[in-house]
C-alpha cells in the first residue's frame, strides 16, 4: 500500500459483519489499474452504532461508503439527499459525499438490469417474473417499472410482501403494471406460459438449502424462458441447472454483483471501472 498519501480520498463499506466482503479488494484494484489516488477499506459498524458511524465518515470527509446488512435501511435517516429510486426502494447501497452532502444511491437494481443488457437480453417489451419479495427484488422490479417494464408479476411465500412491492410500482412508476401471487407451482406454471424472463430471488439454493430448489416441477419451465438467480455462490444452484436442462438461457448473480459495484465506482470517481477488472472479478467469484 505503497501508494497511500497524504491527499488519499477514503471508501468504504460498512455494515455488520463485514469482514468476508471482497469489495475492498475489486474497488483497491480498480484504483490501483487506473491510478486513482483513492483507497477502500471495509469498516465493522454494529447495530445501534449507525449514528456515530455515519457521523465519523462525514467528520472524515470520506469520499463514499457502500452500505450492506443490516443499515440499508436505516442509514436513511442520516444522509442529506436521496435519489428517488432509492426512495421508492426504501433502501440506500451507496453514499457520495459530494463537498460535505450525504447523498444516497441504490445500485442493486441497476445492477441487475446491466447484466441482462451485456447479455443482449431484452427485457422492456417482455413480461418478467420475480420469485420472492425480499430486498434485492424490490430494488430489480423498481429498477425494472422506472426503465419502462410493463408487465411484472411478483410471486413469494408470503403474499404481502409481494403486495407491498406492486403497489409501490403501481402507484407511483407510470405506465407500468405489476401484480403479485402467491408462491404455488399450479399458478407459476400458468403464469410463465407467456413470460420471457424468470428471476429467483429468493435465498434457497445457496448456504443451508444449497440442495433445495425453490421449484419442484421442472415443466414450469419452457425454454424460450431466460432463467436467472441471484444467487453466485454455487455457480450454478439447482434452480439454474434444471432451467439449463430445459434448454433456457441461464445467468447467476455474479454480474449483478459486479456491475452494481461498477456503478458506485463511477459514482464515486467519475470513471468507468476498467473492464478486465470486472472480468477478473466474475472469472473468479470473488465478491460477496
Ligand atoms: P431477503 O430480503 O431476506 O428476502 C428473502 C426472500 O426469500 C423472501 O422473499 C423470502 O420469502 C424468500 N424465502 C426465504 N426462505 C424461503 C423459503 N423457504 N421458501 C420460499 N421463499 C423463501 O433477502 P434479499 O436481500 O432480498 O436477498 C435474496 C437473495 O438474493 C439472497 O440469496 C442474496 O444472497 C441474493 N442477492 C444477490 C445479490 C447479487 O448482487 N447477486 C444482491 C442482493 C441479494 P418470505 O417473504 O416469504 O419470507
Amino acid at each position: 500500500m505503497g501508494r497511500i498519501k497524504g491527499s488519499t480520498q477514503l471508501t468504504c463499506i460498512i455494515g455488520s459483519p463485514v469482514d468476508h466482503s471482497k469489495s475492498p479488494y475489486m474497488h483497491n484494484l480498480a484504483f490501483e489499474k487506473l491510478g486513482l489516488d483513492y483507497a477502500y477499506m471495509a469498516f465493522d459498524i454494529k447495530e445501534g452504532f449507525l449514528k456515530q458511524g455515519v457521523d465519523g465518515l462525514r467528520t472524515l470527509n470520506v469520499r463514499g461508503f457502500n452500505i450492506t446488512m443490516p443499515h440499508k435501511q436505516e442509514v436513511m435517516k442520516y444522509l442529506d439527499k436521496i435519489e428517488e429510486d432509492a426512495k421508492l426502494i426504501g433502501a440506500v447501497n451507496t453514499v457520495l459525499n459530494d463537498n460535505g452532502k450525504l447523498i444516497g444511491y441504490n445500485t442493486d437494481g441497476k445492477g441487475f438490469i446491466k447484466s441482462l443488457e451485456e447479455r443482449d437480453v431484452k427485457y422492456i417489451d417482455e413480461k418478467i417474473v420475480l420469485i420472492g419479495a425480499g430486498g434485492a427484488a424490490k430494488a430489480i422490479a423498481i429498477e425494472l417499472a422506472l426503465k419502462g417494464v410493463k408487465n411484472i408479476v411478483i410471486v413469494n411465500r408470503t403474499l404481502e410482501k409481494a403486495e407491498a412491492i406492486s403497489n409501490t410500482i403501481n402507484k407511483n412508476i407510470q405506465g407500468s403494471e405489476s401484480r403479485s401471487l402467491v408462491l404455488d407451482e399450479k399458478l407459476l406454471k400458468e403464469e410463465l406460459k407467456d413470460a420471457n424472463i424468470l428471476i429467483n430471488t429468493t435465498s434457497i439454493g445457496m448456504g443451508d438449502t444449497i440442495d433445495n430448489n425453490i421449484i419442484n416441477d421442472r415443466d414450469i419451465l419452457h425454454k424460450d424462458l431466460f432463467v436467472a438467480d441471484l444467487i453466485y455462490n454455487p455457480v450454478k444452484t439447482k434452480f439454474l441447472s434444471m432451467a439449463e436442462e430445459k434448454g433456457c438461457r441461464i445467468m447467476n448473480g455474479l454480474a449483478m454483483l459486479v456491475y452494481q459495484g461498477a456503478l458506485v465506482f463511477k459514482i464515486w470517481t467519475g470513471t468507468d471501472m476498467p473492464v478486465e477488472v470486472m472480468k477478473e472479478m466474475e472469472k473468479r467469484n470473488l465478491i460477496e
